[in-house]
């Protein structure tokens, strides 16, 4: 890989892959799920953690001048330690206004999230859930997108101000949010976000006309490839989770210590979020299962003229990350339902003691790079191996297949059920090693948030 132009082959082959790759880019399905049970039997489930419900303009409203500086410091410490970081230009630099509806609006382009993002007062309730007597909100009030089958499936109702509810209620709802559109459209080149300003550059990856992939660099984490991968394609680096994690750990320190602990909770999920994307092996691992050089010998057919083995290769790896999706929602979703708190995949989650060779050790922003990414990122080629051995081949090894299209009500907990009980098995351990580390990973970032919420109300 020495001349620029086997650099420019190379990239030009992984650009293409992930325009593909990255569009199921909603990593674990419906967060909260995954949440719900990550920090139940912490201080988030105690009684004395309920919180007063603020709307962001009140939040605003008390804390608008304090924010200016947080968010400048904040602005400094993203220059300074976030690789390949896109500068917050400065006339977007959040000034507060007496004018609510302004004032929100500043904020939310400080923090360079969608304009359209609508943040409304809500709550997500659990599946099977008795939503009697509760102000149902519908999905489309609380997300941007037309076709999420994990928002479209789950109930969410709508809260008051002032009224009071469970902190753990608070941070599971919104450690799905940043999946309803916080993220989409904000690169310079896709559609209407010229106006916007934000200043993050072209798309590094993924089709610029096609929403939901517009979201992928901030909830991928690709920190771990191979050095020829990076040096042909630079594009790779620009992925920026540490940089939402930080932002939003940064507001909900803040919220918790200044007595705002509505937003501590909302703030502290939005982060959880992105440390959670990163234990999804397809979301730290550009292409798992495919090795550098099986690339550019596809690659070099594809030049030759021989475009199969590429189109492939890529419908395959798009299929196995929605195969894998598909499964841990359905099947967390089905315990829900069932109330069956044993299921595997929930327990899992729930472990304490269980992440593999983890001494406990308190988080620190360094770990998103050295720590989680890395973990599901040396999960990821045996995880797709798994895949492939025990799903039956229509689903992950047929090109001509395209999961969640040519048969949108797909259920891989009944393709799973049709199989022999040692492939289930096989499938139901995978999962489990990898929500362990999702339930893991999701305690140690909160605790380092409790210790501020203790106190306040
Ligand atoms: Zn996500």
């Amino acid at each position: 890989m020495k001349t620029s132009r086997h650099s420019l082959i190379l990239s030009n082959l992984l650009a293409a892959m992930l325009s593909i790759v990255a569009l199921p880019a909603a990593a674990w399905s419906n967060h909260a799920l995954g949440t719900w049970q990550a920090l139940s039997g912490t201080l988030a489930s105690d009684k004395t953690a309920d919180v007063r419900v603020e709307s962001l303009a009140s939040f605003l409203h008390t804390e608008g001048r304090a924010l200016e500086s947080l968010l400048q410091q904040e602005e400094q410490w993203a220059r300074a330690n976030v690789p390949e970081y896109p500068q917050r230009p400065d006339n977007i630099a959040y000034r507060s206004t007496p004018d609510a509806t302004q004032n929100t609006k500043k904020f939310i382009a400080a923090l360079r999230i969608n304009p359209h993002a609508k943040l409304p007062l809500y709550l997500q309730l659990q599946p099977g859930a008795d939503a009697r007597d509760k102000r149902l909100l519908p999905w489309s009030e609380v997300t941007m997108l037309q076709h999420s089958m994990s928002v479209i499936n789950a109930q969410f109702i709508r809260l008051q101000e002032n009224e009071t509810v469970a902190a753990l209620d608070v941070v599971a709802s919104a450690s799905d949010e940043p999946d309803y559109g916080l993220d989409l459209g904000l690169w310079n080149n896709n559609p209407n976000a010229q106006t916007l300003g934000y200043g993050f550059g072209k798309q590094p990856f993924g089709n610029p006309a096609l929403e939901y992939s517009t979201q992928a660099p901030f909830h991928m984490g690709f920190f771990h490839e191979s050095p020829i991968v990076y040096q042909a394609a630079g594009f790779l680096r620009r992925t920026y989770p540490e940089y939402r994690i930080h932002l939003y750990q940064t507001l909900s320190r803040h919220a918790f210590s200044t007595g705002h602990a509505y937003w501590g909770w909302r703030f502290a999920g939005w982060a959880l979020h992105y440390v959670q994307d990163l234990t999804q092996p397809y979301h730290t691992t550009v292409l798992p299962g495919v090795s550098v050089p099986r690339m550019l010998w596809i690659n070099a057919l594809d030049l030759m003229g021989f475009h199969d083995s590429k189109r492939d290769v890529i419908m395959l790896v798009s299929n196995r990350h929605a195969a894998l999706e598909n499964y841990q929602y359905r099947r967390m979703r089905a315990a829900y339902l069932r109330k069956d708190h044993e299921d595997a995949l929930l327990r899992a989650i729930q472990a304490t003691t269980t992440m593999p060779a983890s001494p406990a050790q308190p988080y620190s922003p360094s770990q998103v790079r050295q720590r989680i990414s890395l973990q599901s990122h040396a999960a990821a080629n045996d995880t797709d191996a798994m895949l492939e051995h025990v799903l039956p081949a229509k689903y992950i090894s047929d090109p001509h297949y395209i999961l969640g299209e040519t048969e949108p009500d797909l259920d891989m907990l009944t393709v799973l059920a049709s199989l022999t009980p040692e492939q289930q098995t096989r499938m139901t351990n995978t999962v489990a090693d990898l929500m362990k580390n999702f339930g893991a990973h999701s305690r140690t970032f909160m605790q380092a948030m409790l210790p501020l919420s203790s106190a306040q109300k």
